[in-house]
Protein backbone atom coordinates (compact mmCIF):
# COMPACT_ATOMS: atom_id res chain seq x y z
CA UNK A 1 0.00 0.00 0.00
CA UNK A 2 1.28 3.22 -0.63
CA UNK A 3 1.22 6.41 1.69
CA UNK A 4 1.72 9.59 0.89
CA UNK A 5 4.03 11.46 3.54
CA UNK A 6 1.49 12.10 6.58
CA UNK A 7 1.56 15.50 8.41
CA UNK A 8 3.17 15.47 11.80
CA UNK A 9 0.51 16.73 13.96
CA UNK A 10 -2.91 15.03 14.46
CA UNK A 11 -5.91 16.52 15.91
CA UNK A 12 -6.14 14.59 19.16
CA UNK A 13 -2.61 16.94 19.56
CA UNK A 14 -4.56 19.75 18.52
CA UNK A 15 -7.39 19.64 20.76
CA UNK A 16 -5.31 18.56 23.69
CA UNK A 17 -2.80 21.52 22.88
CA UNK A 18 -5.89 23.93 22.70
CA UNK A 19 -7.33 22.58 26.10
CA UNK A 20 -3.79 23.41 27.63
CA UNK A 21 -3.54 26.59 26.71
CA UNK A 22 -6.77 27.73 27.64
CA UNK A 23 -6.47 25.69 31.03
CA UNK A 24 -3.05 27.32 31.39
CA UNK A 25 -3.91 30.85 30.25
CA UNK A 26 -6.75 30.83 32.79
CA UNK A 27 -5.02 30.30 35.47
CA UNK A 28 -2.44 32.53 34.53
CA UNK A 29 -5.47 35.15 33.69
CA UNK A 30 -6.86 34.11 37.63
CA UNK A 31 -3.23 34.18 38.84
CA UNK A 32 -2.94 37.48 37.61
CA UNK A 33 -6.54 39.23 38.82
CA UNK A 34 -5.60 37.69 42.47
CA UNK A 35 -2.46 39.48 42.67
CA UNK A 36 -3.87 42.78 41.20
CA UNK A 37 -6.60 42.43 43.69
CA UNK A 38 -4.56 41.75 46.61
CA UNK A 39 -1.92 44.45 45.99
CA UNK A 40 -4.59 47.09 45.49
CA UNK A 41 -5.89 45.68 48.73
CA UNK A 42 -2.50 45.65 50.87
CA UNK A 43 -1.79 48.90 49.44
CA UNK A 44 -5.11 50.64 50.54
CA UNK A 45 -5.31 48.99 53.62
CA UNK A 46 -1.71 50.26 54.54
CA UNK A 47 -2.36 53.27 53.06
CA UNK A 48 -5.15 53.63 55.25
CA UNK A 49 -3.50 52.58 57.98
CA UNK A 50 -0.62 54.83 58.21
CA UNK A 51 -2.88 57.62 57.89
CA UNK A 52 -5.22 56.78 60.82
CA UNK A 53 -1.75 56.50 62.88
CA UNK A 54 -1.13 59.49 61.47
CA UNK A 55 -4.07 61.18 62.37
CA UNK A 56 -4.26 59.70 66.23
CA UNK A 57 -0.55 60.51 66.44
CA UNK A 58 -1.25 64.16 65.25
CA UNK A 59 -4.62 64.24 67.34
CA UNK A 60 -2.70 63.18 70.67
CA UNK A 61 0.29 66.00 69.62
CA UNK A 62 -2.50 68.47 69.76
CA UNK A 63 -4.23 67.92 72.62
CA UNK A 64 -0.98 68.21 73.97
CA UNK A 65 -0.26 71.54 73.04
CA UNK A 66 -3.55 72.77 74.28
CA UNK A 67 -2.96 70.75 77.86
CA UNK A 68 0.42 73.00 78.00
CA UNK A 69 -1.15 75.97 77.02
CA UNK A 70 -4.02 75.84 78.90
CA UNK A 71 -1.21 74.96 82.12
CA UNK A 72 0.22 78.38 81.11
CA UNK A 73 -2.97 80.19 81.13
CA UNK A 74 -3.81 79.45 84.22
CA UNK A 75 -0.27 80.23 85.78
CA UNK A 76 0.04 83.60 83.77
CA UNK A 77 -4.03 84.48 86.15
CA UNK A 78 -2.53 83.26 89.29
CA UNK A 79 0.89 85.62 87.92
CA UNK A 80 -1.31 88.98 86.99
CA UNK A 81 -1.90 90.24 90.12
CA UNK A 82 1.33 89.59 92.09
CA UNK A 83 4.15 89.89 89.10
CA UNK A 84 6.39 91.77 91.40
CA UNK A 85 7.26 88.96 93.67
CA UNK A 86 10.00 87.06 92.75
CA UNK A 87 9.60 84.20 94.92
CA UNK A 88 6.62 83.48 93.91
CA UNK A 89 7.25 83.54 90.51
CA UNK A 90 10.05 80.85 91.10
CA UNK A 91 8.06 78.97 92.97
CA UNK A 92 5.40 78.49 90.05
CA UNK A 93 7.96 78.19 87.33
CA UNK A 94 9.55 75.24 89.51
CA UNK A 95 6.00 73.81 89.67
CA UNK A 96 4.93 74.02 86.67
CA UNK A 97 8.11 72.12 85.44
CA UNK A 98 7.99 69.51 87.97
CA UNK A 99 4.43 68.90 88.56
CA UNK A 100 2.93 68.82 85.45
CA UNK A 101 6.03 66.89 83.52
CA UNK A 102 5.24 68.93 80.06
CA UNK A 103 8.38 71.00 79.85
CA UNK A 104 11.80 70.57 80.29
CA UNK A 105 12.22 74.14 81.10
CA UNK A 106 10.20 77.15 82.36
CA UNK A 107 10.49 80.75 82.43
CA UNK A 108 8.75 83.68 83.19
CA UNK A 109 9.89 87.24 81.36
CA UNK A 110 8.93 90.71 81.88
CA UNK A 111 7.68 93.08 79.51
CA UNK A 112 11.13 94.04 79.01
CA UNK A 113 12.41 91.09 78.01
CA UNK A 114 14.37 90.30 80.78
CA UNK A 115 13.99 86.64 82.27
CA UNK A 116 12.49 86.95 86.13
CA UNK A 117 12.29 83.22 86.83
CA UNK A 118 13.60 80.35 85.63
CA UNK A 119 13.39 76.30 86.33
CA UNK A 120 15.68 74.80 86.09
CA UNK A 121 17.72 76.99 88.01
CA UNK A 122 21.17 75.53 86.33
CA UNK A 123 19.58 77.34 83.40
CA UNK A 124 21.42 80.54 84.77
CA UNK A 125 19.84 83.05 82.44
CA UNK A 126 17.69 84.65 85.31
CA UNK A 127 18.32 88.93 84.77
CA UNK A 128 19.43 88.17 81.07
CA UNK A 129 17.30 88.82 78.04
CA UNK A 130 16.78 85.66 76.04
CA UNK A 131 17.40 86.48 71.97
CA UNK A 132 15.75 83.32 70.44
CA UNK A 133 12.66 83.76 67.63
CA UNK A 134 10.66 82.48 69.79
CA UNK A 135 11.18 84.69 72.50
CA UNK A 136 10.97 87.79 70.47
CA UNK A 137 8.07 86.61 68.98
CA UNK A 138 6.43 85.86 72.81
CA UNK A 139 7.12 89.87 73.16
CA UNK A 140 6.15 91.27 70.11
CA UNK A 141 3.13 89.52 69.53
CA UNK A 142 1.75 89.49 73.01
CA UNK A 143 -0.82 86.14 72.37
CA UNK A 144 -0.38 82.63 73.25
CA UNK A 145 2.27 81.15 70.74
CA UNK A 146 3.79 77.79 69.76
CA UNK A 147 7.08 79.02 68.20
CA UNK A 148 9.28 77.18 65.59
CA UNK A 149 11.42 74.56 67.10
CA UNK A 150 14.42 76.13 67.29
CA UNK A 151 18.46 74.80 67.74
CA UNK A 152 19.02 75.88 71.65
CA UNK A 153 22.25 77.33 72.56
CA UNK A 154 23.10 74.10 73.87
CA UNK A 155 22.66 72.57 70.72
CA UNK A 156 19.03 71.46 71.82
CA UNK A 157 16.25 70.95 69.41
CA UNK A 158 13.63 72.81 71.12
CA UNK A 159 9.89 74.13 70.89
CA UNK A 160 9.16 76.88 72.89
CA UNK A 161 5.02 77.44 74.03
CA UNK A 162 4.27 80.98 75.86
CA UNK A 163 1.32 82.76 77.13
CA UNK A 164 0.96 86.57 77.52
CA UNK A 165 0.33 87.83 81.22
CA UNK A 166 -1.41 90.79 81.78
CA UNK A 167 -2.49 92.39 84.89
CA UNK A 168 -5.54 93.30 86.18
CA UNK A 169 -5.97 96.44 85.16
CA UNK A 170 -5.16 95.25 81.17
CA UNK A 171 -1.69 95.99 81.18
CA UNK A 172 0.76 93.68 79.12
CA UNK A 173 3.40 92.49 82.40
CA UNK A 174 5.54 89.69 80.14
CA UNK A 175 4.82 86.00 79.52
CA UNK A 176 5.32 82.81 80.67
CA UNK A 177 6.68 80.37 78.83
CA UNK A 178 8.00 76.54 78.48
CA UNK A 179 10.43 74.69 76.20
CA UNK A 180 10.04 70.89 75.09
CA UNK A 181 13.53 69.47 74.41
CA UNK A 182 12.52 67.62 71.39
CA UNK A 183 15.47 65.28 71.60
CA UNK A 184 15.02 65.14 75.39
CA UNK A 185 12.67 63.16 77.53
CA UNK A 186 9.34 65.17 77.77
CA UNK A 187 5.49 63.51 77.06
CA UNK A 188 5.69 64.97 73.92
CA UNK A 189 8.80 62.88 73.06
CA UNK A 190 7.33 59.95 75.03
CA UNK A 191 3.90 59.98 72.77
CA UNK A 192 6.09 60.55 69.70
CA UNK A 193 8.57 57.79 69.87
CA UNK A 194 7.15 55.23 72.18
CA UNK A 195 4.74 54.56 69.53
CA UNK A 196 6.22 51.44 68.23
CA UNK A 197 7.87 51.54 64.74
CA UNK A 198 6.80 47.90 63.80
CA UNK A 199 6.98 46.02 60.58
CA UNK A 200 9.47 48.48 59.02
CA UNK A 201 7.10 51.65 59.34
CA UNK A 202 8.86 54.61 59.94
CA UNK A 203 7.32 57.96 61.53
CA UNK A 204 8.48 61.74 60.63
CA UNK A 205 7.52 64.93 62.00
CA UNK A 206 7.97 67.83 60.13
CA UNK A 207 7.50 71.79 60.89
CA UNK A 208 6.27 73.80 58.02
CA UNK A 209 9.64 73.66 56.48
CA UNK A 210 9.93 70.13 56.10
CA UNK A 211 12.87 69.75 59.18
CA UNK A 212 12.64 66.35 60.80
CA UNK A 213 11.24 67.03 64.74
CA UNK A 214 11.27 63.47 65.23
CA UNK A 215 12.31 60.58 63.50
CA UNK A 216 13.77 56.84 65.30
CA UNK A 217 16.92 57.80 63.53
CA UNK A 218 17.91 60.56 65.62
CA UNK A 219 20.78 61.71 62.76
CA UNK A 220 17.93 62.66 61.31
CA UNK A 221 16.30 64.87 63.93
CA UNK A 222 17.04 68.79 62.98
CA UNK A 223 17.67 67.93 59.34
CA UNK A 224 16.02 69.25 56.55
CA UNK A 225 14.28 66.62 53.61
CA UNK A 226 13.31 66.90 50.23
CA UNK A 227 9.17 66.96 50.31
CA UNK A 228 7.62 63.62 49.88
CA UNK A 229 4.04 64.63 49.46
CA UNK A 230 2.95 66.59 46.93
CA UNK A 231 2.80 70.41 48.32
CA UNK A 232 -0.63 71.13 48.01
CA UNK A 233 -1.91 68.22 50.20
CA UNK A 234 -1.47 68.92 53.75
CA UNK A 235 -3.92 72.27 52.77
CA UNK A 236 -6.67 70.49 51.09
CA UNK A 237 -7.18 67.92 54.22
CA UNK A 238 -6.19 67.40 58.01
CA UNK A 239 -4.94 64.10 56.98
CA UNK A 240 -4.69 61.38 53.89
CA UNK A 241 -2.45 59.17 52.20
CA UNK A 242 -0.35 58.94 49.24
CA UNK A 243 1.82 57.13 47.17
CA UNK A 244 5.41 58.60 47.30
CA UNK A 245 9.40 57.59 46.85
CA UNK A 246 11.63 58.64 48.78
CA UNK A 247 14.93 60.43 48.57
CA UNK A 248 16.57 57.38 47.42
CA UNK A 249 13.76 56.11 45.10
CA UNK A 250 12.14 54.09 47.15
CA UNK A 251 8.07 53.29 46.63
CA UNK A 252 6.56 53.91 50.16
CA UNK A 253 3.25 54.28 51.20
CA UNK A 254 2.22 57.80 53.20
CA UNK A 255 0.12 58.64 55.60
CA UNK A 256 -0.09 62.12 57.01
CA UNK A 257 -2.09 64.22 58.92
CA UNK A 258 -2.09 67.44 60.08
CA UNK A 259 -1.27 69.46 64.06
CA UNK A 260 -2.67 72.83 63.40
CA UNK A 261 -1.93 74.45 67.03
CA UNK A 262 2.16 73.72 66.02
CA UNK A 263 1.66 73.67 62.03
CA UNK A 264 3.48 70.28 61.98
CA UNK A 265 3.15 67.44 59.84
CA UNK A 266 3.17 63.48 61.27
CA UNK A 267 4.08 61.57 58.70
CA UNK A 268 3.81 57.78 58.65
CA UNK A 269 5.94 55.49 55.59
CA UNK A 270 6.05 52.09 55.08
CA UNK A 271 8.46 50.77 52.28
CA UNK A 272 5.54 49.35 49.46
CA UNK A 273 7.70 46.48 48.80
CA UNK A 274 7.70 45.11 52.38
CA UNK A 275 3.99 46.08 52.61
CA UNK A 276 3.79 43.73 49.54
CA UNK A 277 6.17 40.85 50.80
CA UNK A 278 2.95 38.42 52.08
CA UNK A 279 2.04 38.77 47.93
CA UNK A 280 4.08 35.90 47.11
CA UNK A 281 2.92 33.15 49.54
CA UNK A 282 -0.65 34.20 49.13
CA UNK A 283 -0.16 33.40 45.27
CA UNK A 284 1.81 30.07 46.04
CA UNK A 285 -1.14 29.76 48.40
CA UNK A 286 -3.78 30.39 45.19
CA UNK A 287 -1.81 28.03 42.67
CA UNK A 288 -1.91 25.49 45.68
CA UNK A 289 -5.94 25.43 45.69
CA UNK A 290 -6.13 26.02 42.20
CA UNK A 291 -3.48 23.17 40.61
CA UNK A 292 -5.68 20.03 41.44
CA UNK A 293 -8.98 21.43 39.39
CA UNK A 294 -6.85 22.38 36.77
CA UNK A 295 -5.01 19.25 36.46
CA UNK A 296 -8.48 17.36 36.64
CA UNK A 297 -9.95 19.38 33.91
CA UNK A 298 -6.51 18.52 31.74
CA UNK A 299 -7.37 15.05 32.15
CA UNK A 300 -10.75 15.58 31.15
CA UNK A 301 -9.76 17.49 28.38
CA UNK A 302 -7.61 14.69 27.01
CA UNK A 303 -9.90 12.23 27.18
CA UNK A 304 -12.59 14.31 25.19
CA UNK A 305 -9.49 15.13 22.95
CA UNK A 306 -9.46 11.74 22.00
CA UNK A 307 -13.23 11.25 21.98
CA UNK A 308 -13.47 14.00 19.23
CA UNK A 309 -10.22 13.19 17.32
CA UNK A 310 -11.11 8.81 17.42
CA UNK A 311 -13.11 8.93 14.52
CA UNK A 312 -11.72 11.45 12.19
CA UNK A 313 -8.41 9.90 12.79
CA UNK A 314 -9.89 6.55 12.03
CA UNK A 315 -11.43 7.92 9.02
CA UNK A 316 -7.98 9.71 7.73
CA UNK A 317 -6.54 6.12 8.25
CA UNK A 318 -8.91 4.66 6.04
CA UNK A 319 -8.93 7.47 3.63
CA UNK A 320 -5.25 6.04 2.92
CA UNK A 321 -6.60 2.30 1.86
CA UNK A 322 -9.56 3.20 -0.18
CA UNK A 323 -8.50 0.53 -2.60
CA UNK A 324 -8.18 -2.55 -0.14
CA UNK A 325 -10.90 -4.95 -0.53
CA UNK A 326 -12.48 -4.38 2.68
CA UNK A 327 -12.54 -0.72 2.99
CA UNK A 328 -16.09 0.06 2.43
CA UNK A 329 -16.79 -2.33 5.38
CA UNK A 330 -13.89 -0.98 7.52
CA UNK A 331 -15.16 2.71 7.16
CA UNK A 332 -18.74 1.75 7.63
CA UNK A 333 -17.97 0.02 11.30
CA UNK A 334 -16.22 3.49 12.41
CA UNK A 335 -18.62 5.40 14.99
CA UNK A 336 -18.91 8.93 13.83
CA UNK A 337 -20.60 10.17 16.50
CA UNK A 338 -21.07 13.61 15.64
CA UNK A 339 -21.80 15.83 12.28
CA UNK A 340 -18.51 16.20 10.97
CA UNK A 341 -17.32 12.53 10.98
CA UNK A 342 -20.95 11.62 9.55
CA UNK A 343 -20.33 13.22 6.77
CA UNK A 344 -16.63 12.49 5.85
CA UNK A 345 -17.67 8.93 6.64
CA UNK A 346 -20.50 9.10 3.98
CA UNK A 347 -18.46 10.68 1.68
CA UNK A 348 -15.76 7.76 2.29
CA UNK A 349 -17.94 5.28 1.56
CA UNK A 350 -19.90 7.19 -1.65
CA UNK A 351 -16.28 7.38 -2.97
CA UNK A 352 -15.09 4.39 -2.83
CA UNK A 353 -18.77 3.45 -4.60
CA UNK A 354 -17.78 6.27 -7.09
CA UNK A 355 -14.46 4.79 -8.02
CA UNK A 356 -14.96 1.18 -8.75
CA UNK A 357 -17.88 2.14 -10.54
CA UNK A 358 -16.04 4.94 -12.33
CA UNK A 359 -13.20 2.21 -13.11
CA UNK A 360 -15.54 -0.01 -14.30
CA UNK A 361 -17.37 2.30 -16.70
CA UNK A 362 -14.36 3.07 -18.02
CA UNK A 363 -13.20 -0.60 -18.76
CA UNK A 364 -16.52 -1.42 -20.23
CA UNK A 365 -17.11 1.80 -22.31
CA UNK A 366 -13.82 2.16 -23.18
CA UNK A 367 -12.76 0.77 -26.36
CA UNK A 368 -11.07 -2.88 -25.83
CA UNK A 369 -8.66 -5.49 -27.65
CA UNK A 370 -11.24 -7.69 -29.64
CA UNK A 371 -8.04 -10.59 -29.05
CA UNK A 372 -8.37 -10.65 -25.54
CA UNK A 373 -10.87 -8.40 -24.48
CA UNK A 374 -8.18 -6.26 -22.55
CA UNK A 375 -8.47 -2.47 -22.57
CA UNK A 376 -6.66 -1.27 -25.63
CA UNK A 377 -4.45 1.72 -25.47
CA UNK A 378 -7.29 4.18 -25.73
CA UNK A 379 -9.07 2.38 -23.33
CA UNK A 380 -5.81 2.73 -20.99
CA UNK A 381 -5.71 6.41 -21.73
CA UNK A 382 -8.91 7.04 -20.40
CA UNK A 383 -7.98 5.29 -17.11
CA UNK A 384 -4.88 7.35 -16.37
CA UNK A 385 -6.68 10.76 -17.09
CA UNK A 386 -9.12 9.68 -13.98
CA UNK A 387 -6.24 8.69 -11.97
CA UNK A 388 -4.22 11.92 -12.70
CA UNK A 389 -7.49 14.39 -12.08
CA UNK A 390 -8.19 12.46 -8.84
CA UNK A 391 -4.52 12.32 -8.17
CA UNK A 392 -4.31 8.96 -7.11
CA UNK A 393 -0.98 7.08 -7.43
CA UNK A 394 -0.37 3.60 -8.51
CA UNK A 395 1.90 1.28 -10.14
CA UNK A 396 2.69 0.44 -13.92
CA UNK A 397 3.72 -3.19 -14.35
CA UNK A 398 4.96 -3.55 -17.90
CA UNK A 399 5.19 -7.12 -19.63
CA UNK A 400 6.24 -8.74 -22.35
CA UNK A 401 6.09 -12.45 -23.40
CA UNK A 402 9.51 -13.47 -23.90
CA UNK A 403 10.86 -15.56 -26.78
CA UNK A 404 7.10 -14.67 -28.57
CA UNK A 405 8.44 -14.55 -31.99
CA UNK A 406 9.58 -18.42 -31.91
CA UNK A 407 6.19 -19.33 -30.78
CA UNK A 408 4.24 -17.58 -33.92
CA UNK A 409 7.47 -19.58 -36.24
CA UNK A 410 7.17 -23.05 -34.96
CA UNK A 411 3.53 -23.23 -33.83
CA UNK A 412 1.71 -21.07 -36.26
CA UNK A 413 0.28 -17.51 -35.84
CA UNK A 414 -3.38 -19.41 -34.28
CA UNK A 415 -1.38 -20.81 -31.64
CA UNK A 416 1.04 -17.07 -30.76
CA UNK A 417 -2.92 -16.08 -30.78
CA UNK A 418 -3.86 -18.21 -28.43
CA UNK A 419 -0.90 -17.71 -26.12
CA UNK A 420 -1.68 -13.76 -26.01
CA UNK A 421 -5.26 -14.47 -25.07
CA UNK A 422 -4.25 -17.55 -22.25
CA UNK A 423 -1.92 -14.32 -21.04
CA UNK A 424 -4.23 -12.12 -20.43
CA UNK A 425 -6.74 -14.04 -18.99
CA UNK A 426 -3.84 -14.68 -16.13
CA UNK A 427 -3.36 -11.13 -15.80
CA UNK A 428 -7.34 -10.63 -15.49
CA UNK A 429 -7.53 -13.30 -12.76
CA UNK A 430 -5.16 -11.66 -10.52
CA UNK A 431 -5.88 -8.20 -11.31
CA UNK A 432 -8.10 -6.63 -8.26
CA UNK A 433 -10.94 -4.97 -8.37
CA UNK A 434 -9.54 -1.27 -9.12
CA UNK A 435 -6.62 -2.54 -11.32
CA UNK A 436 -6.42 -2.45 -14.85
CA UNK A 437 -5.06 -4.58 -17.24
CA UNK A 438 -4.39 -3.55 -21.24
CA UNK A 439 -3.19 -5.30 -23.93
CA UNK A 440 -1.03 -2.71 -25.43
CA UNK A 441 0.45 -4.23 -28.21
CA UNK A 442 1.35 -7.42 -30.10
CA UNK A 443 2.74 -9.79 -27.30
CA UNK A 444 3.15 -6.84 -24.63
CA UNK A 445 0.91 -5.12 -21.36
CA UNK A 446 0.35 -2.88 -19.25
CA UNK A 447 -1.47 -3.21 -15.41
CA UNK A 448 -2.00 -0.23 -13.83
CA UNK A 449 -2.18 -1.04 -9.77
CA UNK A 450 -3.46 2.01 -8.33
CA UNK A 451 -3.12 3.05 -4.75
CA UNK A 452 -0.05 0.27 -4.88
CA UNK A 453 3.19 1.19 -3.71
CA UNK A 454 6.50 -0.58 -4.65
CA UNK A 455 6.50 -3.34 -3.04
CA UNK A 456 2.93 -4.71 -3.50
CA UNK A 457 3.58 -4.09 -7.25
CA UNK A 458 7.07 -6.09 -7.01
CA UNK A 459 5.00 -9.29 -5.30
CA UNK A 460 2.30 -9.21 -8.01
CA UNK A 461 4.77 -9.06 -10.77
CA UNK A 462 6.58 -11.37 -9.68
CA UNK A 463 3.34 -13.78 -8.92
CA UNK A 464 2.23 -13.39 -12.21
CA UNK A 465 6.19 -14.01 -14.09
CA UNK A 466 5.42 -17.29 -11.17
CA UNK A 467 2.16 -18.19 -12.31
CA UNK A 468 2.60 -17.68 -16.48
CA UNK A 469 5.57 -20.00 -15.90
CA UNK A 470 3.61 -22.74 -14.03
CA UNK A 471 1.10 -22.70 -15.98
CA UNK A 472 1.83 -24.87 -20.10
CA UNK A 473 -0.24 -23.59 -22.66
CA UNK A 474 -1.13 -26.39 -25.20
CA UNK A 475 0.75 -27.24 -27.54
CA UNK A 476 3.30 -24.39 -27.02
CA UNK A 477 3.95 -25.49 -23.12
CA UNK A 478 5.97 -23.42 -21.07
CA UNK A 479 5.86 -19.75 -21.87
CA UNK A 480 7.58 -17.02 -19.69
CA UNK A 481 7.04 -13.29 -19.15
CA UNK A 482 9.73 -10.43 -18.64
CA UNK A 483 7.96 -7.80 -16.17
CA UNK A 484 9.31 -3.85 -15.66
CA UNK A 485 7.84 -2.31 -12.38
CA UNK A 486 7.23 1.16 -11.69
CA UNK A 487 5.50 3.57 -9.33
CA UNK A 488 3.65 6.69 -9.92
CA UNK A 489 3.85 9.47 -6.73
CA UNK A 490 1.35 12.09 -8.00
CA UNK A 491 3.47 15.15 -7.35
CA UNK A 492 6.49 13.83 -8.42
CA UNK A 493 6.52 13.14 -11.95
CA UNK A 494 4.95 13.11 -15.04
CA UNK A 495 2.92 10.00 -16.24
CA UNK A 496 4.91 9.37 -19.43
CA UNK A 497 8.22 9.16 -17.35
CA UNK A 498 6.54 6.60 -14.89
CA UNK A 499 5.59 4.24 -17.96
CA UNK A 500 8.98 5.12 -19.50
CA UNK A 501 10.82 3.88 -16.44
CA UNK A 502 8.22 0.53 -16.58
CA UNK A 503 9.80 0.13 -20.18
CA UNK A 504 13.66 0.69 -19.34
CA UNK A 505 12.72 -1.92 -16.61
CA UNK A 506 11.07 -4.13 -19.10
CA UNK A 507 14.13 -3.58 -21.58
CA UNK A 508 16.81 -4.61 -18.77
CA UNK A 509 14.64 -7.69 -17.86
CA UNK A 510 15.47 -8.77 -21.13
CA UNK A 511 18.94 -8.51 -21.38
CA UNK A 512 19.18 -9.63 -18.03
CA UNK A 513 17.55 -13.14 -19.30
CA UNK A 514 14.16 -13.08 -19.71
CA UNK A 515 11.71 -14.13 -17.30
CA UNK A 516 12.23 -11.88 -14.77
CA UNK A 517 10.73 -8.57 -12.34
CA UNK A 518 12.95 -5.59 -12.43
CA UNK A 519 12.12 -2.57 -10.59
CA UNK A 520 12.22 1.13 -12.04
CA UNK A 521 13.98 2.89 -8.80
CA UNK A 522 14.55 6.44 -8.63
CA UNK A 523 15.86 7.31 -12.04
CA UNK A 524 19.55 7.48 -11.19
CA UNK A 525 19.40 4.32 -9.17
CA UNK A 526 19.65 0.56 -11.18
CA UNK A 527 17.03 -1.74 -10.71
CA UNK A 528 17.20 -4.72 -8.58
CA UNK A 529 16.63 -7.97 -10.42
CA UNK A 530 14.46 -10.73 -9.45
CA UNK A 531 15.43 -13.78 -12.05
CA UNK A 532 15.01 -16.88 -12.00
CA UNK A 533 18.40 -18.07 -12.11
P1 LIG B 1 11.62 -11.01 -26.88
O1 LIG B 1 11.82 -12.13 -25.94
O2 LIG B 1 12.80 -10.12 -26.97
O3 LIG B 1 10.38 -10.24 -26.56
O4 LIG B 1 11.48 -11.63 -28.28
P2 LIG B 1 10.17 -11.72 -29.12
O5 LIG B 1 10.40 -12.65 -30.13
O6 LIG B 1 9.00 -11.97 -28.20
O7 LIG B 1 10.00 -10.23 -29.64
P3 LIG B 1 9.72 -9.62 -31.03
O8 LIG B 1 9.24 -8.16 -30.78
O9 LIG B 1 10.95 -9.75 -31.85
O10 LIG B 1 8.55 -10.41 -31.67
C1 LIG B 1 7.20 -10.09 -31.50
C2 LIG B 1 6.46 -10.82 -32.47
O11 LIG B 1 5.06 -10.86 -32.16
C3 LIG B 1 6.52 -10.21 -33.82
C4 LIG B 1 5.13 -10.28 -34.38
O12 LIG B 1 5.06 -11.05 -35.59
C5 LIG B 1 4.35 -11.03 -33.35
N1 LIG B 1 3.00 -10.54 -33.26
C6 LIG B 1 2.60 -9.24 -33.11
N2 LIG B 1 1.26 -9.17 -32.99
C7 LIG B 1 0.80 -10.46 -33.06
C8 LIG B 1 -0.51 -10.99 -32.95
O13 LIG B 1 -1.53 -10.30 -32.76
N3 LIG B 1 -0.61 -12.38 -33.08
C9 LIG B 1 0.49 -13.16 -33.25
N4 LIG B 1 0.32 -14.47 -33.32
N5 LIG B 1 1.72 -12.63 -33.33
C10 LIG B 1 1.87 -11.31 -33.24
MG1 LIG C 1 8.41 -10.58 -26.72
MG1 LIG D 1 7.67 -7.46 -27.84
Amino acid sequence: MLRLPRPKTDLRTLITLLAVASIVITLANSLYAAWRVQREQLITNTLEANRVYAAKLAASTGQFFQQAQSQLAWSATELSDRFDDEALLQKEVERLRQQTNSFNSVVVVDAAGWVRAISPESLTLKGMQLHTDSAREALARRTALIGQPSLSAANNLIVFVSRPVWSATGSYLGYIGGTIYLKRKSILHELLLSQFYRDGTQLYVLNRDNRVLYHQNGQLVGKKIAPLLQQDAIAYASSGYQEVTDERGVPMLAGYAHVPDSDWTILVLKQTSVTLAPLSSLLFQVIQHSLPLALMTLAAAWLLARLIAMPLWQLARKAGQMDEQDAAVEISRIRSWYFEASQIKRALLSGIGLMQTKIGQLKSEAQTDPLTQLLNRRGLQAVLDYLATTRQPFAVLALDIDHFKQVNDTWGHGAGDRVIQQVAQQLKSYARQTDVACRSGGEEFLMILPGADHDTAMKMAERLRQATQRQAIDPVGEVTLSIGVSCWLSDREVIASCFRRADEALYRAKRGGRNCVIAAAAQSENETPLCES
